[in-house]
This record gives C-alpha cells, structure tokens and sequence, in this order.
C-alpha cells in the first residue's frame, strides 16, 4: 500500500493553478526527495498532506485515508524548514510539552534528547541552541509518537557541515527503522545518498517521478534538479 498517493492533484489560490494534474506515490519505507525551486509547491503539497489544506481536484490519500492526514499530529511527524520554538523553554520543556500534546510519553522524550545528542542540553534555555542543535530537536519534535511518515522540509538549510552530516545520520537510523519519509529540498546534492524516490516540481507541474535509479537514466535528470535549485 502507499504511504501517500495524489491522483490528478490540482491546487488554486483564488485563479492562481499552483499545482497542476499532479500524480506520485511513496511505497512504505522508502524516501522520497520533493524536489522544486522556490514556488514550485513543494509546501503547498506538504500542507495537503497534512490536511491543512484541501485539493481543487484530483486525490489525496495519507496512510490509507482520503483527503490528506486526518490525524496528522499523532501519525505524520513534521520538521518545518527554519523551525522556531519558544526560546524561553528549555529544550526538555518543549519536548514534554509536544510529547503531552501528542499523546507521547516521558520515556519518549528521554529516549529522543539521547538519540538527538541533546541529552546534556536539554536543561538549557532553546534561546542558548545553535541552528544545528535547534534542528535536532525539531527532529525530536517531529519524532515524538512514532509517526508512520516523516516530512522534512528543507531540513539542513542554513546548517554547517557537521551538523548536517549529523542530521542526515539520524535520517539514517529512521530509514532503518522503516519510516517512510518525503525530505524537500531545492538540490540533489546532499540528499542524493539518502532518497530512492525523487518528484520534480516546476511552476506546479510534475517534471518527473518515479524510483531514483530509473530515473537516473534520463540524460538530463540531474539538470532538471540542479537547474530547479
Ligand atoms: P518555497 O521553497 O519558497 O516554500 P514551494 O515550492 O514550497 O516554495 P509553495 O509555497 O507551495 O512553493 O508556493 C507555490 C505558489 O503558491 C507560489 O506562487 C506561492 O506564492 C503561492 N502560494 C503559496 N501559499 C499561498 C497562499 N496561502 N495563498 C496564495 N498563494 C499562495
């Protein structure tokens, strides 16, 4: 079954078509690199599989349900791109305060700060965190639940190499476990190692879909996703 299936997917905002006929599938356990320039609808995509949102036309299915993440705060964990928390708390309050939310436990929210590095830190203030340490625990966040599908967007924009290399290993241990994930990004490079499905976006149209290694074949596969970035 697929994690997230549109069929003939069109999105407007009042006359602006920003998402045209659009089809693509992820199969369980697989990760789908969502690849657009700015505009493209990459997040208008990611907010109708959410539910935030609602097709012109066309389906969505999220999880085996219609119309786009039902329960999305229990089942999709999401880590949007520059995430802000209150920088008040500390990094263990805002943890406890998502895992309450989603019905989580403290035993979670101990095993996440461990798997994040974030462990030490968790009694600091969010203000004192670096960006890397900020993405993290938005990971955490996103993590808390144990959610079937993962959504990343843009997730190592603005961080330096280690804390990116960082975020990618954890990536890793959640493909291992059998999350499926759609990571969207402006660029191949980067995620490339981790994806083995890729959707191309451009102005709202679908460029191309389909398992990383087929499409690969295409002569001009890394131009459309350079030349979008
Ligand atoms: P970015 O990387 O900049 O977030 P994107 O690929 O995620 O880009 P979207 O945010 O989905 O693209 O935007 C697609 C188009 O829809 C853009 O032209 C944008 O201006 C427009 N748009 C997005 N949200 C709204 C909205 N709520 N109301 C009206 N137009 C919108």
């Amino acid at each position: 079954m697929a994690v997230v299936e549109l069929t003939n997917v069109s999105k407007y905002y009042d006359q602006l078509e920003v998402l045209k006929d659009i089809s693509w599938s992820l199969e369980q356990g697989q990760t789908l690199g969502l690849f657009g320039h700015n505009g493209a609808g990459k997040t208008t995509t990611v907010r109708l599989i959410l539910g935030l949102t609602g097709t012109s036309s066309g389906q969505i299915s999220v999880l085996g349900k219609q119309g786009g993440g039902i329960d999305a705060h229990r089942e999709i964990g999401f880590l949007p791109e520059n995430v802000m928390f209150y920088p008040q708390l500390t990094g263990r309050e805002i943890l406890t305060y998502f895992a309450r939310l989603k019905g989580a436990s403290i035993g979670q929210v101990n095993d996440l700060l461990e798997q994040v590095g974030l462990a030490s830190a968790a009694k600091h203030r969010i203000k004192t965190y670096s960006k890397g340490m900020r993405q993290r625990l938005g990971l955490a966040q996103a993590l808390l639940g144990e959610p079937k599908l993962l959504i990343l967007d843009e997730p190592t924009v603005g961080l330096d190499p280690i804390a990116t290399q960082e975020l990618y290993e954890l990536m890793g241990k959640m493909q291992k476990q059998g999350t499926s994930i759609i990571i969207c990004s402006h660029v191949l490079p980067g995620v490339e190692p981790f994806i083995n499905q890729a959707v191309i976006l451009a102005r709202g149209q679908l460029e191309a879909s389909g398992k990383l290694s087929e499409l690969r074949q295409q002569a001009d596969l890394p131009v459309k996703i350079i030349a979008t970035g």
